[in-house]
């Protein structure tokens, strides 16, 4: 099986809600999707969405990195070749992971294919059910109480809040949210980078204080400040989880080395694709440091993705925020993972399984 071809098109789905965080309001989810055709006819796919504010990739950026620089190395060359594969993808450019991400997973689509089974299966197996948290976004507090209950209403045990723009309101969103709850779920707090380091430790020791119990804080200062994670994470109790903080794997041993984060988020278009996603889970399992497997607003095409390696990581990765296609008010991707509000099930069928992508508008 040797790659002849690789296309672009753009897929569209528009949100059921706004999605609102400290960052950015998304009211549309757009991919370009990268299209793998090989010369048995069998076809792989991939997409990453554009997240300028996040990664600093773009629809024009992606599809030029790939274009100009990832699809020349690759034309002619081998499915059977993993490991080169990735390797070149990794290689063929500096920094555009999300690029890197999107071409990954079209090339481990086509892998599981040429072995007949799906992906998970291939790089580690597993249990083929796992369950993800929803999101709730930061709005009114009235609107997040009643976003929370329609979430228990529809099965899901664990809530992630995104929040981080007001600290003292903040406080009065998450108390209200909490009780609101009522020990029927769980809680974690997304900040989206929206405090300073005292703003988090204020809030967090409120918290914690008036007995509102919480599962992981999720970044919640600005990515880059290391110094300012380590300072959150060593003055509150609630475990630390990086974000925008870490992308690959050498920043991930980076992190946990500093003891910058108790927990590390990691998501494809983060770490440039599957097989860094997989050094990362192994990293962090050998310094005994649990992940989250997390996306963007994206296709299900690369959530999908990302499931599998859920699948195949479990024993690293406990903790799951995979919610995007429930949050679209369709999902035009039929593939073998199944999203059915909290539950995800990945069948036996090869690769990542994508049969049918309807309105997938072709650029070439
Ligand atoms: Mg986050």
């Amino acid at each position: 099986m040797k790659i002849k071809n690789i296309r672009f098109g753009m897929l569209k789905m528009p949100l059921k809600t706004p999605f609102k965080t400290a960052m950015r309001t998304v009211t549309e989810i757009e991919d370009v999707v990268v299209v793998i055709e090989t010369d048995t006819g069998h076809v792989g796919y991939g997409s990453a969405p554009a997240t300028a504010v996040i990664t600093g990739d773009t629809h024009g950026s992606i599809i030029e990195a790939i274009s100009k620089f990832i699809s020349p190395t690759l034309i002619g060359r081998d499915i059977a070749d993993l490991n080169n594969l990735t390797n070149t993808i990794q290689n063929a450019i500096v920094r555009n992971l999300s690029a890197k991400a999107a071409v990954e997973m079209a090339v481990y689509d086509l892998y599981g294919q040429l072995y007949d089974a799906p992906l998970y299966k291939l790089i580690g197996g597993g249990d083929n059910v796992i369950m993800t948290d929803i999101t709730i976004s930061v709005d009114y507090i009235d609107k997040m109480v009643e976003d929370t209950l329609n979430a228990i209403d529809l099965g899901f045990e664990t809530l992630k809040i995104t929040i981080g723009k007001d600290p003292a309101l903040d406080i009065e969103r998450i108390k209200a949210i909490y009780a609101a709850v009522n020990e029927r779920a769980l809680i974690r707090l997304d900040a989206n980078q929206g405090w300073t380091p005292k703003q988090a430790v204020t809030v967090l020791r409120a918290l914690e204080d008036s007995g509102v119990q919480l599962e992981l804080l999720e970044q919640p200062v600005k990515g880059d400040d290391i110094e300012g994670m380590k300072y959150v994470t060593e003055r509150i109790n609630t475990p630390v989880m990086a974000d925008e903080s870490t992308f690959g794997p050498k920043e991930t041993i980076e992190l946990i080395r500093t003891r910058g984060a108790d927990i590390i988020n990691i998501k494809l278009m983060k770490t440039g694709g599957i097989s860094n996603a997989i050094k990362i889970a192994d990293i962090a399992g050998i310094y005994g440091v649990k992940c989250m497997i997390g996306c963007m607003l994206e296709s299900s095409i690369g959530v999908a993705a990302a499931a599998h390696v859920a699948v195949a990581k479990a024993s690293v990765i406990t903790l799951v925020d995979l919610d995007t296609p429930s949050l679209g008010q369709f999902d035009p991707v039929t593939s073998g993972v199944l999203f059915n509000n909290a539950e995800i099930t990945i069948t036996d069928l090869p690769g990542l399984g994508i049969s049918k992508i309807d309105n997938l508008a072709m650029l070439n």
